[in-house]
């Protein structure tokens, strides 16, 4: 299966999907944490995306497609995958879109994980105090959600025109969205 889990930041996109990349025995990949990765080992992808990071604002179009070009190439991506927090923008989406279909593939189907407002912005203040993420501060969060609403959000609608995407309740216990998300991708499968 090739999937996509949509849905605002703080709505548990990379918790859910280590779950269920566990399950299926598929790579999970996660742009953030490529990006973070970078950051940390202080490669200069890791310089060019922490600028942006920092401010809540995304990192280039071309930047992105590129490393997701190169991680989709790895042979443990052949029999599937699940992609978190990538494509975050209509030029993104094109560019998958074309990496699969050189493939002969597609995306199988698209989770988008519904969780209030309220909640989110709880869950990410939480997450900064757990985690230290710089990305977490009050003034980064709200840009980061603006970004989102602005950026990803129509993203879903085109996914809906193409009859993949499923919405999910990302509310209550880690186990009961788990089940809700892998119930979803039964059902697209
Ligand atoms: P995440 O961990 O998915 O919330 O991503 C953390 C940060 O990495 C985002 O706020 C962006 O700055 C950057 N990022 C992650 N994925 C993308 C993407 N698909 N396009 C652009 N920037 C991204």
């Amino acid at each position: 299966m090739r999937l996509i889990m949509m849905g605002p930041p703080g709505a548990g996109k990379g918790t859910q999907a280590d779950i269920v990349c566990a399950g299926m025995s598929i790579p999970h990949i996660s742009t953030g944490d490529i990006f973070r990765a970078n950051v940390s080992e202080g490669t200069a992808l890791g310089i060019e995306a922490k600028r942006y990071m920092d401010a809540g604002e995304y990192v280039p179009d071309g930047v992105t497609n590129a490393m997701v070009r190169d991680r989709l190439e790895q042979a443990d991506c052949a029999g599937g995958f699940l992609l978190d927090g990538y494509p975050r923008t209509i030029e993104q989406v094109g560019e998958l879109d074309a990496m699969l279909g050189s493939q002969g593939v597609g995306i199988d189907a698209v989770v988008e994980l519904i969780v209030d407002s309220d909640e989110v912005v709880q869950r990410l203040v939480n997450r900064a105090l757990d985690q230290g993420r710089a990305d977490d501060t009050e003034e980064v969060i709200r840009r980061r959600l603006e970004v989102f609403a602005e950026q990803t959000r129509p993203l879903t609608s085109l996914y809906a025109s193409r009859g993949l995407l499923t919405q999910v309740s990302g509310m209550g216990d880690i186990a009961d969205v788990t089940a809700r998300i892998e119930a979803a991708i039964s059902a697209s499968a």
